[in-house]
């Protein structure tokens, strides 16, 4: 192994962003943020509390109800948007050099994170302008229209999965919309979040509109789930806090967003064309480490390609480079932290019991620190396994047999997840039936994990509340009061 990358002008504290000032919490309070490749700390990061919670929610508030953003023309909104999409992208190297460096992620893959961010802010400022309203007439009786508004302080709490991009996800149509924000990213990666402050004052973005408190999920994230003038919630972390987040928001009946777990399965039937099938299996469940909520971590194969699917399999998982995070040839870099590391490595002795070990299963050779996970395979698992049952969130797969339609939509459909399936089949029919059946709010049809911006995202099941993306987003972030008129 090389020696490790640490990327220069690292900040030495990382802060609070609130009412346009880099602030310490209240209290001064701090936690460590360690660079998975040598499980040191890098840096310290300010531990936000309800206090600082309520400082930035009342910024957030003030910017809402006498500033100038929610008033703006969707277009005048739409050209800061674009100036902050510009930005990110004249950045993309620096942010993926930070997004590597502080979650383990391959710097090739990192690199298309920061892209996809900037590609975020411009489909949300193109679309804001572009959006058109219901109006509709009764004629010589009435006419209905639509007032769209935007709702006031948004609080966004995100993962630390590609977690700069899955912030622009919510940041994009949050701000297009004209609410001002509270954005509590994830305690493992609070690098790039920081970027954010320099990248929106650059743009011109009005003081007070976004604010970032960091900290731990239990008390800043709980906090801005709490606070009564937070009237909307973008969640995306695991089912479990998103059920806790559900219930501690009831009390003030909040909007809420949840895009949640997943154990998405990736059906391979005989009459695929089974080398894209192969390939798409490996990117689809080890890329991004395997940390990505649409991962298709389940492969279920039709039995009479069953043994050639496992044997290509193996040879090709055995093959994928594991390496360190900021060399491009790397294609699995370090797990995001020793916990999480702990919890995926607990899944891969479980494993050794629960199925058939064909690839990886431990830490591999040559990476004595840091949170490595050999990409790793089992074969022959059974559906009430827990392996097959349970969100790893690494670069672990489970494969199991099937001998029929029905048999593969059984299994596909046997989780308490449900958020992505990709099918591969050059059955037409099969495709299109089996993708109306498959209970997910994704279905890939003979491709890879890429989307249309503009289609709805999100799972259903465990796997999430209310969808995202293209004109949902724009609801979700939105009032829309209707006005009736007698004629
Ligand atoms: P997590 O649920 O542990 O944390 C997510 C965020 O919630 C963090 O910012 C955390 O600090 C905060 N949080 C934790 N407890 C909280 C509480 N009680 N109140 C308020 N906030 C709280 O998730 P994670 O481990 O960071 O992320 C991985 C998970 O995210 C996986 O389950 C993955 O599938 C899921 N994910 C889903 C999507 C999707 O779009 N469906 C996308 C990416 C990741």
């Amino acid at each position: 192994m090389t020696a490790p990358h640490t990327p220069a002008d690292l900040p030495g504290r990382i802060q609070h962003y609130i009412d346009g000032e880099f602030v310490d919490s209240v209290d001064g309070d701090t936690f460590e943020v360690l660079n998975p490749v040598t499980n040191e700390t890098y840096v310290h990061a300010a531990a936000g509390k309800k206090a600082d919670i309520d400082r930035a929610v009342a910024a957030a508030r003030r910017a809402f109800t006498e500033g100038p953003w929610p008033r703006m023309l969707p277009r005048e909104r739409s050209r800061v948007l674009h100036r902050i999409a510009d930005i990110v992208e004249s950045r993309d190297a620096r942010l993926a050099e930070l997004e590597s460096f502080d979650s383990g992620l391959p710097i090739t893959q990192a690199l298309g994170q920061a892209r996809r961010a900037a590609e975020n802010f411009r489909f949300f400022a193109d679309l804001i302008v572009a959006q058109a309203d219901d109006a509709f007439k009764v004629p010589g009786r009435q006419m209905n229209y639509v007032n769209r508004k935007p709702i006031g302080v948004a609080g966004l709490i995100t993962p630390w999965n590609t977690p700069f991009m899955l912030e622009s996800w919510k940041l994009g149509p949050a701000l297009a919309t004209g609410n001002t924000v509270v954005l509590k990213p994830a305690e493992f990666t609070p690098l790039s979040a920081s970027l954010w402050a320099g990248i929106f004052e650059e743009a011109g973005l009005p003081t007070g509109v976004f604010n970032l408190v960091n900290g731990l999920g239990e008390d800043a994230g709980d906090a801005l789930v709490r606070h009564p003038d937070v009237p909307l919630i973008s969640f995306t972390g695991e089912s479990r806090t998103g059920q806790l987040i559900f219930a501690n928001a009831a009390p003030y009946l909040k909007g809420l967003s949840m895009e949640l777990g997943g154990k998405s399965p990736a059906v391979v039937f005989a009459d695929a064309d089974l080398e894209t099938a192969i390939d798409a299996c490996i990117f689809g469940v080890f890329s991004l480490n395997g940390e990505r909520c649409t991962a298709g971590s389940r492969i279920l194969v039709e039995r009479a390609i069953y043994d050639e699917f496992v044997e290509r399999f193996t040879a090709l998982t055995k093959r994928v480079k594991v390496g360190l995070p900021h060399d491009p040839a790397t294609e699995v870099g370090a797990l995001v932290h020793p916990e999480h590391y702990e919890k995926v490595m607990s899944y891969v002795e479980l494993g050794k019991s629960e199925g058939r070990l064909i690839a990886g299963g431990g830490r591999p050779e040559g990476f004595p620190t840091g949170n490595y996970v050999s990409p790793t395979a089992f074969a022959d698992v059974s559906p009430d396994a827990r392996i097959f049952q349970e969100e790893i969130f690494g670069p672990v797969v489970t494969i199991t047999p099937f001998d029929t339609d029905e048999e593969a939509l059984a299994l596909a459909n046997n989780t308490r997840y449900g958020l992505a399936a990709y099918i591969w089949t050059n059955d037409l029919k099969r495709a299109h039936n089996f993708a109306g059946a498959v209970e997910v709010g994704m279905v890939w049809l003979n491709s890879n994990n890429v989307r249309d911006l503009r289609t709805p995202f999100g799972g259903v099941k465990a796997s999430g509340l209310g969808h995202e993306g293209g004109y949902r987003s724009i609801d979700f972030y939105t009032d829309q009061q209707s006005v009736h008129i007698t004629l």
